[in-house]
């Protein structure tokens, strides 16, 4: 069983992860850009009860593409994106990859919301592609 360890840049907010990631993914929604202020974002979900957070990282309640709650979690001193809870999830926690400490380990499965994905991204590897939320139709 993979563990992992993580946090945000200033270091005031960091986790350790203990178990089998549930799921790895790529995430091309317009959100997901903003807030990561990056491209797409990648993470790695886990079982809430899998993850230990020490430090307290500030909320920001964003409404995902079903219309349901997405938390997003930050670090309050130097904003680097860490978590995300989605109500649709329940039970699940998504761990940003970049705040990983060592993200060698990590191989996405899926790319979502593709339809979004900027132009110029293309990513290696075997992907499954989906052009929306997992399961939506014309899934490729
Ligand atoms: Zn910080
Ligand atoms: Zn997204």
């Amino acid at each position: 069983m993979p563990s992992f360890t993580g946090g945000c840049l200033c270091g005031a907010v960091r986790y350790t992860a203990d178990g089998e990631p549930a799921f790895v993914g790529v995430c091309h929604c317009h959100n997901c850009q903003r807030a990561t202020g990056s491209a797409f974002s990648s993470v790695v979900g886990m079982p809430e009860a899998a993850l230990t957070v020490t430090g307290s990282p500030a909320t920001f309640r964003d409404t995902g593409d079903s219309g349901k709650a997405m938390l997003r979690q930050f670090c309050p001193a130097c904003g680097s994106s860490l978590f995300a809870r989605a109500e649709a999830m329940p039970g699940m926690v998504m761990v940003l990859t970049g705040s990983l400490d060592d993200a060698g380990w990590v191989k996405p499965a899926v790319e979502i919301f593709c339809d979004s994905a900027q132009p110029w991204v293309a990513l290696g590897g075997e992907m499954q592609r989906f052009p929306g939320m997992i399961g939506a139709p014309g899934g490729a």
